[in-house]
């Protein structure tokens, strides 16, 4: 005879998920309150005075160019826009440093048509009489801060034509050069290399 094993017996009704009761209130914490007017008035006895304080501070050195400066500096440095504009043959070489080999943009230069979205000349070749007044107009379209790379011993000192009628020994004597590169060509090694001595000018500058 094999014993039974008990059967549990069923619920008379399932359990059901009480609603809660509609007078039952939230429970109140009986704690010392926060004191929240002593606060406003901590606020407005010190904080609100020591902002004024540390705003007017701020304002100050940003009018004398301490605190926004540097971070112009460091994004101007880092995005040289040149003017895409080629005079002779160093053009062919300032061209490939911007093709797929030498892939300058990976340094932040990428040239712009419009002199006026430029803060960078790249001077790269012979600069004759007859254009010079065209490339001061260009350099004064641009707006500042501005600088000027003589690339190549044409635009360094007039290169192989320096004794000529009708070249101009330097493209110094027309606009201020911030950085000669010599070559003739330079390779697009030495117009990067440039670019990067140009970076580290305008950071110890602080332009
Ligand atoms: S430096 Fe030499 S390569 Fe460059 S523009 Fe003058 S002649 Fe041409």
């Amino acid at each position: 005879m094999s014993a039974q094993t008990p059967v549990p017996a069923k619920p008379a009704t399932l359990p059901t998920l009480e609603s809660p009761q509609s007078d039952q209130s939230l429970p109140v914490v009986n704690q010392p309150g926060v004191p929240f007017v002593e606060i406003e008035a901590l606020r407005a006895r010190e904080f609100i005075p020591a902002a004024k304080e540390a705003l007017s501070s701020l304002l100050k050195e940003q009018a004398e160019g301490k605190l926004i400066r540097p971070v112009f500096n460091w994004a101007g440095r880092n995005s040289l826009f040149p003017l895409h504009w080629g005079l002779a043959c160093c053009a062919i070489e300032f061209a490939a440093a911007f093709g797929a080999r030498w892939d300058a943009e990976r340094f932040g230069v990428v040239p712009r048509s419009s002199p006026r979205q430029c803060d960078l000349l790249i001077v790269n070749g012979t600069v004759t009489w007859k254009v010079a007044h065209k490339l001061i107009t260009l350099y004064e379209q641009m707006p500042e801060p501005k600088w000027a790379i003589a690339m190549g011993n044409c635009a360094t000192g007039g290169g192989p034509f320096r004794t000529a009628y009708s070249v101009v020994p330097g493209v110094d004597k027309l606009i201020p050069v911030d950085v000669y590169i010599a070559g003739c060509p330079p390779r697009p090694e030495s117009m990067l290399d440039g670019i990067i001595r140009l970076e580290r000018l305008i950071k110890e500058r602080g332009e």
